[in-house]
């Protein structure tokens, strides 16, 4: 029997459900949908108000919450996850490879020398030529792309070839010419100058060797800028994420970004980390965001090392397969202290790059001695490392100790493990591309693609974590398959723990009521296809903050 308190209680009650159940913006059911939640990681409907998520839960509750305006969206069967983020992608060059020449995805020199052809005779330049994307693992030559390739069909035009992994390009007789640089040109710190054994240059220029043509090349214009950035977003979203984290900004395209988010041209999340040679208005300023947050800047990107691909990575012990190099240092110590000093007092975030043992162990050696400076703080800063390839296991540890996080791209490693036994023999492997030894640790791992070096698309990157395969499904014992992630271990790395690595987890990175509702729908169920069906999927429903950016259901 209801005494009068509990008629009260049940009005009281009854108000904010009545509130809750005002219309929906949005509407999305029909497949499955998980939440990154652990204690409830799949729901059958989640709906929207005002860019932020109103309910997830069962399809009667979100039925309810269906108005005449509600846009509802049948998934079809297809899967829906929490907004996908690329943790480590380079924007203006993932709209350069769309808007230039792209060579992703070339299976030998001489399919690149025919692409160039045919983009010099569609194009019919007049000044330098850039490519970008090619990358020899796997090529019948079984060797780097060399100046010769190119001035086969460009023996007058200056032509730059930049590697996939944007730490080496080939140059072409005429760009060496036009820049200056012989069999005489002395050696940059921190790069080198590729000669074949007849002591003649090959063209290809390595890590701070590639300055030495930067004068060739005019800086994009603005129009080129926000040109580029259009064709980015548009083949991010295509792919299914919703935001990126943006490796090495220069600084004037922060205000660019800014500027295409108030015209509402913006329609990918994007976090800036700002090259640290051009971060001083970052410094002076502080981070800022835009009023919707949508480009967010806060952080800085440095680099300590360079690639394994071209024994740039700085190793402890010598290259197995080139006794004398031990990779190098892109930045010295000395230089990185006194940035590191002050972005640790001002509260800016600090990336860094480091692929070889040493470049890692080298990286958290200085972190660790910025932190010294006020731990609570350095324990707080978030500070990453960015790829994490090769550890010592020693050195794993650490990363959860220190608070640092591993941002790691899991394509690199299914790519990367053709040539790397060679590079570094089996006992370095036992560190290598080690993402369930560092979640296990405790460390917070991010994932990534490093876009364009690959091609950026999720579902590889997931299929990646989880497979430690390649595409054709190769995998063997050098590959450390113990190292693979379970599914939902590698959700969070584009989702959680993404949101995580750039101060957003308030915000982002699970399906739970008052986060921003991004979300990626892709076709194939990641939590339950079968392996080798994750990569041949595709996105279905990309949603940012509500508004739908791509749907090809
Ligand atoms: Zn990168």
């Amino acid at each position: 029997m209801r005494t009068p308190s509990t008629l009260l209680a049940a009005v009281l009650l009854a108000q904010p459900a009545a509130a809750a159940a005002a219309p929906a913006d949005l509407v999305i059911w029909g497949g499955p949908i998980y939440t990154a939640v652990d204690a409830r990681p799949k729901v059958e409907a989640v709906a929207v108000r005002q860019g932020r998520i109103a309910f997830a839960g069962g399809r009667a509750g979100a039925r309810a919450l269906v108005g005449p305006k509600t846009k509802v969206i049948d998934l079809k069967g297809a899967a829906l996850f929490p907004g996908f983020t690329d943790s480590h992608a380079h924007l203006s060059e993932i709209g350069q490879r769309e808007l230039t020449l792209n060579l992703e995805g070339s299976k030998s020199a001489a399919e690149v020398t025919q692409r160039l052809k045919a983009y010099l005779a569609e194009r019919k330049p007049a000044g330098l030529v850039e490519g970008v994307g090619w990358i020899e693992t796997g090529w019948p030559e079984g060797r780097f792309l060399q100046r010769a390739d190119l001035d086969a069909v460009a023996p007058d035009i200056p032509v730059l070839l930049r590697r996939a992994d944007g730490h080496a390009l080939t140059a072409n007789t005429a760009a060496l010419k036009a820049a200056g640089i012989d069999e005489a040109t002395p050696v940059p710190a921190g790069g080198q100058i590729l000669k074949g054994p007849d002591g003649k240059l090959t063209g290809m220029l390595v890590d701070n060797a590639m300055a030495l043509v930067a004068k060739l090349r005019h800086p994009p214009t603005r129009e080129q800028r926000l040109a580029q950035f259009g064709a980015a977003f548009k083949v991010e979203t295509a792919y299914g994420w919703t935001g990126v984290h943006f490796m090495s900004v220069s600084w004037p395209e922060v205000p660019l970004l800014e500027e295409m988010d108030a015209r509402g041209e913006a329609s990918l999340r994007v976090y800036n980390m700002v090259d640290a040679a051009q971060a001083g208005p970052l410094f002076s300023g502080g981070p800022r965001a835009t009023p919707d947050g949508r480009i967010t800047t806060r952080g800085i990107k440095l680099y300590m090392d360079g690639a394994l691909g071209s024994r740039g990575a700085a190793l402890f012990e010598p290259y197995s397969d080139a006794p004398g190099l031990r990779g190098v240092f892109v930045t010295e110590p000395s230089v990185m202290r006194p940035i590191l000093a002050k972005a640790l007092a001002s509260g800016i975030q600090v990336s860094t790059h480091a692929i070889g043992d040493r470049g890692n162990a080298t990286a958290l050696d200085l972190y660790e001695e910025a932190f010294k400076a006020d731990p609570a703080k350095g324990h707080a800063a978030r500070w990453r490392i960015e790829h994490a390839q090769i550890l010592r296991p020693a050195d794993i540890p650490r990363f959860h100790a220190d608070g640092v996080i591993a941002s790691m791209q899991p394509s690199h490693a299914i790519g990367d493990f053709h040539f790397a036994p060679a590079r570094l023999g089996k006992e370095r492997l036992k560190g290598a591309y080690a993402w369930k030894s560092l979640l296990d640790s405790g460390a917070v791992v991010v994932g990534g693609s490093d876009a364009p070096v690959e091609r950026g698309a999720p579902l590889i990157e997931f299929y990646a974590a989880v497979a430690r395969k390649d595409l054709k499904g190769f995998s063997n014992a050098d590959w450390h398959p113990e190292e693979k992630l379970s599914r939902a271990e590698a959700l969070k790395l584009f989702t959680s723990s993404a949101a995580y690595a750039r101060f957003a987890e308030k915000d982002l990175g699970s399906i739970s009521v008052g986060k921003r509702a991004d979300f990626s729908g892709f076709s194939v169920d990641l939590m339950t296809a079968p392996e080798a069906a994750i990569p041949k999927g595709h996105a279905v429903l990309t949603v940012v903050d509500g508004q739908v950016v791509y749907d090809k259901r």
